[in-house]
Order: C-alpha cells, then structure tokens, then sequence
C-alpha cells in the first residue's frame, strides 16, 4: 500500500459514498479527504503520489457513483471553504457555499443571483457544471475562480481556462475549486426575495424535489452552444422524447423515471447505481428507436461497477 500523506484535515479511508451523494448510491472511495484549509489541500496535492487519482466531490446531486466505488482519494470541502462575502456586485463565495445560501446572501445585498436558489449543489460543483436555471447559466455570471491543481499548485482560473459549455467546463482531472467571484446585476433585495420564493413553488409543482433525485437525466438534445451562455436556447426538449417513447414512469429494479417529470430519474425503492444507470441506458435505447435521437446523460457516472 503506497504511503499517503498526513494532513491536517480529516482522511478516511474506504468511505462508503451513498450517504454522499443525492441518489444515494454509491459504493466506497479509497480515500475521502476533508481538507482544513486551502493550505492542508495544497500540501496533500503536492505529496500524493501522481499515480492516485483525485476526485473532487461537491454535494453528490448530480452524480451516480457506481455500486463497485470509487479507485480515488474524494476530496470534499466543507467549512473552511463556505464563506460568502459580497462587496459592490461581486460575490466571492467558497466552493462549498450551497448556491441556495449564495442566492439568498446575494439578494439581500441587493445582487440578483436568483437562478442559483433552486440548485441544490455547492458552488464547486456549480461552476464545474456551468450550472444553470431560469435562462441565467454560471458562465453568465463568472468573474474568476481559485483552484487546487493536481500537483497541489494554487491557481486563479478564467472563463478563457474553464471554456464554458452546456453543463460542462474544461476543468482540468484532479484540479479542485476552492472559490468563486460572481458578478450579478443589481436588483431590488425584496423583488429578488419575492422571484425566489416564486421559482421555488413552481419548481416543486413541477419537479419531484422531494424525492432522491439528481435532477435533469439527459441533455435537452437539440441546439448547442460554443459559448455555454443562455442566449443558446435548448429547444428540443428531454421530458417530450422521453415521453414520445412512452418511457414516463419506466422502472428498473428500484429505479424509475418519475411520473412528475420524465426526465428526472428517482430512487424510489431501494436502488443500486446499476439499477438507476440501466433504467438511463433502456430509456436512450428506446427513444433512439422511437424518434432516432441519441439522449446524452447530463447526471454524471463516476466509479466501478461491483465486480461479480
Ligand atoms: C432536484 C435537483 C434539481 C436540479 N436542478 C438543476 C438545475 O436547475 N440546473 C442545473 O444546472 N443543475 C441542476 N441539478 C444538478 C446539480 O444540482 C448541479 O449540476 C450542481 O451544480 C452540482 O453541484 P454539486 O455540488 O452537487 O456537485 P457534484 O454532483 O458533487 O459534482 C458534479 C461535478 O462537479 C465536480 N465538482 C464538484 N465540486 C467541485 C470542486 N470543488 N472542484 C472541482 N470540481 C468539483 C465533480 O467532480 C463532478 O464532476 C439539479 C439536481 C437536483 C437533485
């Protein structure tokens, strides 16, 4: 076994990932590591063996980590790296900031960043994904960010390094976010207060938020953009094809597409990983044959199926 570094924060080893992740699924990482500080990162980066990968972990809802787990050392901020603090219209807010704080925070300092509230990552996790909702995409907002190499160098990044997409970012492997500065327009504190609580009603009148999700399964298929900003419109919609190939309340195991919404995936009984990335995998063969589009996954698949 390769000697791992000692650091100050708290390193765990074969960490069972389901009660990490939103699906909760998810079998056991070789190591997790919960960093003190940015410091106690970039020591433990420096010294890792270059042969162990890093894997950064936000707040697990957009992942389904297989049930084999995961050959990597998980490196999860929490505090110590959850500070938000505004100044003017710019929000430096840590990576492990929820982005429904950051949302809420940011509104009452008058700083409209109100499509954050209904996501229910951390802002790691948001500007890796280029998070976005309600036609305002993280790339819309994005000032900078400072991140952890693998070889534990401590680095600013711009939107020219990250090269914004739909839902994805160039990040480089093993590179951790530590924080963000966001620029919002400004905005009344109580009108953005009042948006807020409107987006949160419509959204569980229309999505199963109170049931173990990772929100949207596929990508929206048609459009795409070079820019990864909202004036790039989506217009074929996943739920409608997903529909079309009758697949709405589809089961695998204890996986199933949710009545609610057909393209969000559930946990509704019991699922393993494999029954939840089946359940995706029948519903792209079927709307293949229903209509000759070939959905793309937007939960990310992490990790090692279970060896049998
Ligand atoms: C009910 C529900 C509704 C949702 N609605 C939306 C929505 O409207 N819009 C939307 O865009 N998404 C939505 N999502 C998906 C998800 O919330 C977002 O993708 C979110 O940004 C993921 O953040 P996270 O902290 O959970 O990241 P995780 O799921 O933990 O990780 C996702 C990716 O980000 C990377 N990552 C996380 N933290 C860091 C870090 N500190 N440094 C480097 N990389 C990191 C991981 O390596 C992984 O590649 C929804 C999910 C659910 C469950």
């Amino acid at each position: 076994m390769t000697a791992m570094p000692r650091p100050r924060g708290k390193l765990t080893e074969n960490k069972v990932l389901s009660d990490l992740t939103w699906l909760r699924v998810g079998g056991p990482a070789d190591f997790l590591f919960q960093p003190a500080d940015i410091e106690d990162l970039s020591a433990f980066q420096k010294a890792l063996p270059a042969g162990i990968d890093v894997f950064p972990m936000g707040v697990g809802s957009n992942l389904i980590v297989r049930d084999g787990g995961l050959r990597a050392v998980v490196v999860r901020l929490g505090r110590g790296f959850n500070g938000i603090e505004i100044e003017g219209n710019r929000v430096r807010a840590g990576a492990a900031a929820l982005d429904a704080h950051v949302a809420r925070k940011a509104a009452a300092a008058g700083v409209d960043l109100t499509f954050l509230r209904t996501i229910p990552g951390a802002i790691g996790g948001a500007v890796r994904m280029n998070a976005g909702c309600y036609g305002s995409y993280i790339a819309d907002v994005f000032v900078e960010a400072t991140a952890v190499t693998r070889a534990g160098e401590i680095v600013k990044l711009t939107a020219e390094d990250l090269q914004f997409q739909y839902r994805q970012t160039d990040l480089q492997h093993g590179c951790v976010l530590v924080e963000a500065v966001l620029e919002g327009p400004s905005g009344n504190p109580e009108d953005l207060e009042a948006r807020m609580i409107d987006q949160l009603t419509k959204r569980d009148a229309t999505q199963p938020t109170k049931e173990r999700s990772a929100g949207s399964t596929f990508r929206n298929p048609a459009g795409f953009s070079s820019t990864g900003k909202s004036d790039d419109v989506h217009d074929l919609k996943a739920w409608k094809v997903i529909d079309d190939a009758g697949m709405r309340g589809a089961r695998v195991g204890g996986a199933q597409m949710s009545e609610m919404h057909s393209n969000f995936m559930i946990n509704a009984d019991n699922a393993t990983a494999s029954d939840l990335e089946n359940l995706g995998e029948e519903v792209r063969k079927r709307v293949f044959q229903n209509s000759g589009i070939d959905l793309q996954w937007e939960i990310m698949r992490i990790g090692e199926p279970i060896s049998e």
